[in-house]
C-alpha cells in the first residue's frame, strides 16, 4: 500500500506558526453564525479559525445579543462604569473549531438581535464603551479551558469603528503604565463610512484621561472639531489592515477615505492590505447544506455541467420564475444603500429586463430601496424576483442557481459575494473598485483568461457595456464561459493565505520594540 504525496505545490498547507505562536484575541461587534449584518460578522467568524489551524491559541470576543444555546455562562462576573453608570457584564464561552468564542453579555446587548447597530448615537457608543472595556480585561479574568490568557505573546485585533476603542484603551489603562508592554493591537478597516462620529463632548462617555481628547478630535471643513472614535483607534493601533489592497489605496485619498485619509496617509507606515478568505466549510458547493434539499444538488467541478444547471432550475422552481435552462440568472444580493450601487442596477432594469433574462435580487436596508426591489417584482413578475430580507439560505442558493452575480458597488472595501459566486461557478460582474478590483480578474477573449467582467466606472452606461459583453459570452461562447466558470471554481479563496498574513502583521507589531 503506498499513500500518494501531493504533488501540485498549491495544494500544501502553508508552514505553520512554529516557534511563532500567539495568543490572538479577535474583538468585533459581529461574529457569524450567530451575529451578522456584512461581512465583518464572516471575517470573525472565519479568520480565527485559520488563525488557530496555524497553531495559535486564539479567542473571538463578541457581544452576546441573543441566547447561544453552544455557549456556557463561566460565572464570572465584573462591574464597568459607562456614563456614570455601574454596569455588571457576564462571560459566556464555547470552544468550535479550535477557538475560543467568548461573549460579553449584559442587559444592553440582549434582545438586539439583527438590530445590533440600532437606537441612537449614544446608546451604541455607551454599548461599545462598556464592550471594548470588558474585552481588553478578557486575557486576565476570562479562563477558557481554565486557563486565562494573559499577556505572553498577545496581539489583540479591533474591527472597524465599533471596536476602535480597544487599542486606546489597551494603551490608556495598560501600557501608559507599563502594564502590558508587550500586547499589541492591529485596527481593521472593514469599512470607512461609519466612524462613531459625535460631537466633542462625547469624549465624556469613553473614560479616558483628558490629554486623550486630542487623539479623536478630527475638524471637519464644514462642521469644524468633531469626535472621531475611528480617528482615535488609528493612532493608537500598532498596525493597521484593510480588507484589499485596492481599498489601503483607496483609502488614501480625499474620495475614498471619508476625512480620515490625512490619517492614513500620516500613518501609512503601518497600513497593509489583506484580502478576505471565505469560510470554504460554510461556502462550497461540495457540502452546502441549503442545496441538501428543495430539489437543489450539491456540486463540484467535476459535476458543474449537470449539478449548477439543477440548483438554477430549482431557484426558478422555487421562486416560480419559468423554468428555462437557457436564460441568463442574474443575482444581486446585498446590503440596500447607496455604497451597493442599487441606484445603477434601477437605472439599468428596463434594458436588462428587454434582454431575455432573469434577475433574481436579495437585500435589505433602506425602506426605499426595499421599495424598489418589490417595484422589480411587481412591475417585472415573468422575470424578476425581488426578495426582501435576510436570509442567508436564499443567498447560498442564488449564488448556486444564477449564472452572473451583479456587484455594482460604488466602494467595495474587500467584497464577499463576488469571492462566494466564483466559488460556485457564477460569474461575476463587478465595478473594478476596491477588493472588487483585487479579485475579478477582466476576461480577456484573446488569452482566455479571467474571472468576470468589470466596468471603471460606477455609471450606468459602463455597467451596461459589461453586462452586454457577458451576456453575449454566456450565449454565444459556451466553451470560453465554461473556462471562466472553472478558473473561478479552481482558485484558493481560503482563509490560509489571509491568516499567514495576518500573523506577519502580528508579528511585526512584536518586534517594534
Ligand atoms: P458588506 O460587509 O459591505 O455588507 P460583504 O460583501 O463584505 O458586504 O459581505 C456581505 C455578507 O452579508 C455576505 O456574506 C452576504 O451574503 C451577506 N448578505 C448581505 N445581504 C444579505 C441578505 N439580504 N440576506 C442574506 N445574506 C446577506
Amino acid at each position: 500500500l503506498s499513500v500518494e504525496e501531493p504533488t501540485n505545490e498549491e495544494v500544501k498547507p502553508p508552514p505553520l506558526a512554529g516557534a511563532n505562536v500567539m495568543n490572538v484575541i479577535l474583538v468585533a461587534a459581529e461574529c457569524a453564525p450567530w451575529s451578522k449584518t456584512g461581512g465583518l460578522g464572516d471575517v470573525a467568524g472565519a479568520l480565527p479559525k485559520a488563525l488557530a489551524r496555524r497553531g495559535h491559541r486564539v479567542m473571538v470576543v463578541a457581544p452576546r445579543y441573543g441566547d447561544y444555546a453552544e455557549a456556557q455562562d463561566l460565572g464570572v462576573r465584573k462591574r464597568y462604569k459607562v456614563d456614570g453608570q455601574d454596569m455588571e457584564v457576564n462571560y459566556f464561552h464555547a470552544y468550535i473549531d479550535g477557538v475560543d468564542f467568548v461573549f460579553i453579555d449584559s442587559p444592553i446587548f440582549r434582545g438586539l438581535g439583527s438590530n445590533i447597530y440600532g437606537g441612537n448615537r449614544v446608546d451604541i457608543l455607551k454599548r461599545m464603551t462598556l464592550f471594548c472595556k470588558a474585552a481588553v480585561e478578557v486575557p486576565w479574568h476570562v479562563p477558557c479551558g481554565g486557563v486565562c490568557y494573559g499577556d505572553g505573546n498577545l496581539a489583540f485585533i479591533a474591527n472597524d469603528w465599533h471596536t476602535a476603542l480597544l487599542p486606546v484603551y489597551l494603551k490608556a489603562y495598560y501600557r501608559d503604565h507599563g502594564l502590558m508592554k508587550y500586547t499589541r493591537s492591529v485596527l481593521v478597516i472593514h469599512n470607512i463610512a461609519h466612524q462613531g462620529r459625535g460631537p466633542v463632548n462625547d469624549f465624556a462617555y469613553v473614560d479616558l484621561p483628558p490629554h486623550y481628547l486630542d487623539i479623536f478630535k478630527l475638524y471637519d471643513p464644514l462642521g469644524g472639531d468633531h469626535f472621531n472614535i475611528f480617528a482615535a483607534g488609528l493612532k493608537a493601533a500598532d498596525r493597521v489592515v484593510t480588507v484589499s489592497h485596492g481599498y489601503s489605496w483607496e483609502l488614501k485619498t480625499p474620495e475614498g477615505g471619508w476625512g480620515l485619509n490625512g490619517i492614513i496617509n500620516d500613518n501609512d507606515w503601518k497600513l497593509r492590505g489583506i484580502v478576505n478568505g471565505i469560510d470554504t466549510k460554510e461556502w462550497s458547493p461540495e457540502s452546502d447544506i441549503h442545496l441538501q434539499s428543495d430539489g437543489y444538488t450539491s456540486y463540484s467541478l467535476d459535476t458543474l455541467k449537470t449539478g449548477k444547471p439543477q440548483c438554477k432550475r430549482a431557484l426558478q422552481n422555487e421562486l416560480g420564475l419559468p423554468v428555462r435552462e437557457d436564460i441568463p440568472l442574474i443575482g444581486f444580493i446585498g446590503r440596500l444603500d447607496d455604497q451597493k450601487g442599487v441606484d445603477l442596477i434601477a437605472e439599468a432594469v428596463p434594458w436588462l429586463m428587454d434582454q431575455d433574462v432573469q434577475l433574481v435580487m436579495l437585500g435589505s436596508g433602506r425602506p426605499d430601496l426595499e421599495d424598489l426591489l418589490r417595484r422589480f417584482e411587481g412591475e417585472y413578475y415573468d422575470r424578476a424576483r425581488g426578495w426582501v430580507g435576510f436570509s442567508v439560505k436564499t443567498a447560498h442558493r442564488i449564488t448556486a442557481g444564477a449564472d452572473v452575480l451583479l456587484m455594482p458597488s460604488r466602494f467595495e472595501p474587500c467584497g464577499l459575494n463576488q469571492l462566494y459566486a466564483m466559488r460556485y461557478g457564477t460569474v461575476p460582474v463587478v465595478h473594478a473598485v476596491g477588493g472588487l478590483r483585487d479579485t475579478v480578474r477582466a476576461f480577456d477573449p484573446f488569452s482566455e483568461t479571467g474571472l468576470g467582467w468589470t466596468f471603471g466606472r460606477a455609471d450606468v452606461g459602463e455597467m451596461i457595456h459589461a453586462l452586454g459583453n457577458c451576456l453575449w459570452t454566456y450565449r454565444e461562447f459556451k466553451q470560453s464561459w465554461e473556462g471562466i466558470q472553472r478558473r473561478g471554481m479552481e482558485q484558493d479563496l481560503s482563509w490560509d493565505n489571509a491568516a499567514q498574513n495576518y500573523e506577519e502583521v502580528l508579528l511585526a507589531a512584536k518586534y517594534q520594540w
